[in-house]
């Protein structure tokens, strides 16, 4: 038998080796071969038995390792899929798709091996959980019990109160789902296609419904993925979901250790985690037995990557639901517009629920402002009345920084990055930041070209809003939550202190706009988002108008009606006049799309030329042919995809066949592999055009 070997340190090729057994099945293990002088660890990753190569030639395998495979043939033939897909070598996809370290001999991957490792509990644990049969005293339970592991338990939520007071017991509960969400459930249980969409708003209670689906999967003995576009998001869904379920579910994405990455990894292969939730990567993980898959936020970026492979976890999802003939629930209060182009399809199946589960949903009000306003005088009572009521006030900022321009009045010089000629922004750490490049640099005081006057700043970001903020209300705590002053993990539990916290004005960007429930927050200030209507993506408007219905989302989620300010100095732009109505927003953009050719009306792919200034100089010798059923612009220069000093230039494919997109795709990559030298790098995006 003729094996093909993944091997780490030797990504773009697969290497052939051969069994010493003719007849033995391989696929998916991790192997030990000879290489060089040394032996080193591949991962099989398809096998033949017969081979072109000169028989005497290929060497034998030393020996495998464990007794089952890695990767099951099923999660081999979803890789291949993939790696066709997004035309990625499947080596490339096969070894970054696992965590560094695991194709190694110090790791055991075997059945039994992580057993003790039962849905993210230890065996005692288990026991405890088992043996708590009535609610019990907490004294009761530390005397019978190790300490450490009932807090453990009581800390996770698996160990929750009864209602027999001060008593403690494991009773996991679903909660009781009101009318709508049962229409819900049910739809989603018995649609006909398997990718279901639940179009939610915020707060009508998604994630108690991804509950329910997740209880039937598991009593069919079958393991759950639930895909989260953040980190940060992860401990409030899981905690809720150990609630409910009464099992922790195990976590995979980039913050944890290697050793823990691998430990997940393990447990969801060899089917000892019940429910796994993570971030994009998290779906490239082996899973013994998946039974459902639930993409919460759909429509987020955050499900895309680009390096070292470009994919969207999000699209991936739904090839792996279709392989492995499982539903695929997507949610959203903001669907993608492909996404709902494939309910019109039929292809998808939807359900709406358009009522939240607690309060009514907020009063939006479009507020048109003068250039320069930041906050508009008439929102000033409006702020001090929620703040004298104890409640906290956000200001929404789309951008971070302190100020977005900065300029010379005398001759119009503007500081731009000296790596991607994006503009500057000013930052209260007196450097000039590019959050392109991540490149910064000292402030100037004068105008470094005409050196005739001092330098002056425009368009507030988040840090000036919380100095103006500072200024207005003095007696109120101030928290910026953005990139600069936390990471994503840290503002969750930021936000979860301001539950005991006086009333507090929450600066904040993006970082606020996903999932977090902030109790005691009933007023939102949109401070200014006009730009992203001016965006060069097309997807741009789409994208703010999920942001701001997202933000909105944030105000007014228990009983009392939450009032969302939008601050504009466009308050007839169609966006803002259909901020209520996302149905007649959606119909405008598919008509835009249908009349100038973008998806969803056609297959979309870019190819990005990246490389220094003198290495390009033979782009303009690159002249792509007309292929029949394509359209397709450029190499065009790119702007957006300059980055530290390197050129972007930009090759867009479209067609109405997917196939006839793939095959010219492949051709003009070929052509510019021909013309361009080899420091120059092509970056594919299959279905996306963003700057890479
Ligand atoms: P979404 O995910 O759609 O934004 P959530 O599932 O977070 O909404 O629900 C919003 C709030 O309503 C949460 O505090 C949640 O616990 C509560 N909630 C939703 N459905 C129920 C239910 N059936 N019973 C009790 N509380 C519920
Ligand atoms: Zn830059």
């Amino acid at each position: 038998m003729y094996l093909n070997i993944a091997l780490p340190n030797f990504t773009n090729k697969l290497l052939t080796y051969q069994t010493k057994d003719a007849s033995y099945d391989y696929l998916g293990y991790r192997v030990v071969v000879p290489f060089g002088k040394k032996q080193i660890v591949g991962i099989v990753i398809s096998q033949h038995s017969t081979c072109s190569i000169d028989k005497s030639k290929i060497k034998k395998i030393i020996k495998p390792l464990g007794t089952s495979p890695l990767l099951p043939p099923e999660h081999i033939t979803f890789l291949k899929k993939l790696a066709d897909y997004y035309q990625v070598s499947m080596n490339t996809l096969v070894l970054k798709s696992l965590p560094p370290g695991i194709i190694s001999e110090d790791v055991h991957c075997n059945d039994d091996f992580y057993e003790t490792a039962l849905s993210g509990h230890t065996p005692a644990m288990r026991k405890i959980l088992e043996t708590i049969e009535k609610p019990a005293a907490l004294y009761v339970l530390m005397a019978s019990f190790r300490q450490d592991m009932i807090k453990k338990l009581i800390y996770e939520g698996c160990l929750i109160k009864s209602e027999a007071k001060e008593r403690l017991q494991y009773k996991p509960a679903l909660s009781q789902l009101n009318t709508h969400q049962t229409n819900a459930l049910e739809y989603l249980r018995n649609a006909p296609s398997l990718v279901r969409l639940l179009w939610g708003i915020t707060g009508s209670g998604k994630t108690e419904i991804y509950a329910h689906l997740i209880h039937d999967c598991i009593k069919q003995q079958k393991q759950v993925l639930l895909l989260v576009p953040e980190i940060s998001l992860t401990p409030q869904i899981l905690l809720k979901i150990t609630e409910r379920i009464g099992i922790k579910p195990i976590t995979i994405h980039s913050h944890l250790s290697t050793k823990q990455r691998i430990a997940h990894t393990l447990q969801a292969r060899y089917g000892h985690a019940h429910i796994i939730i993570g971030t994009r990567s998290a779906l490239l993980a082996p899973i013994h037995n998946l039974g459902l898959i639930i993409v919460d936020e759909e429509h987020s970026d955050a499900f895309r990557q680009d390096a070292p492979f470009f994919y969207s976890a999000k699209d991936a999802a739904i090839i792996r639901s279709a392989l492995l003939n499982i539903p695929i629930v997507l949610g959203s209060a903001t669907p993608s517009l492909e996404t709902i182009h494939n309910v019109h399809n039929e292809k998808y199946n939807c359900f709406k629920l358009l009522s939240r589960f607690h309060a009514k949903s907020p009063n939006i009000h479009i507020l048109p402002i003068e250039k320069n306003t930041i906050i508009s005088k008439q929102l000033i009572p409006i702020v001090n009345e929620a703040l004298n009521k104890n409640q906290h006030v956000m200001l929404y900022i789309g951008k971070r920084g302190y100020a977005r321009v900065s300029s010379c009045h005398h001759c119009g010089f503007q500081l731009r990055c000296s790596g991607c000629e994006r503009l500057m922004v000013k930052h209260t750490d007196g450097l000039m930041h590019c959050h392109h490049c991540e490149i910064k640099e000292k402030q100037p005081i004068d105008c470094p070209q005409c050196h005739q006057a001092e330098l002056s700043h425009f368009g507030a970001g988040s840090q000036q809003i919380a100095e103006v903020a500072t200024q207005h209300w003095p007696n109120h705590p101030v928290v910026r939550i953005d990139t600069d002053s936390m990471n994503t993990l840290n503002a969750a539990k930021a936000l979860k202190t301001l539950e005991q916290s006086p009333a507090t004005i929450i600066v904040g960007t993006q970082m606020l706009t996903k999932g977090h429930d902030i109790h005691r927050l009933n007023t939102v200030i949109v401070i200014n988002a006009d730009h992203g209507l001016y965006a060069p993506d097309f997807r741009s408007e789409e994208k703010l108008f999920a942001e701001i219905t997202q933000v909105a989302g944030r105000s007014g989620r228990r009983d009392i009606i939450g009032d969302v300010y939008i601050q504009t100095m466009q308050p007839n732009h169609h966006l803002y006049m259909n901020i209520t109505n996302p149905e007649a927003f959606y119909q405008h953009l598919f008509e835009r799309r249908k009349t100038f050719l973008l998806p969803p009306y056609v297959h979309l792919a870019c190819l990005f030329i990246v490389g220094k200034k003198q290495h390009l100089k033979k782009i303009n010798q690159i002249i792509i042919p007309k292929i029949n059923h394509t359209e397709i612009t450029g190499p065009l220069f790119f702007p957006p995809g300059i980055k530290q000093g390197k050129e972007c230039y930009k090759i867009m494919i479209t067609s109405h066949c997917r196939i006839t997109r793939d095959q010219a795709i492949k051709y003009i990559e070929a052509i510019c592999i021909g013309k361009l030298p080899k420091y120059v790098q092509l970056l594919k995006q299959i279905d996306s055009h963003l700057s890479p």
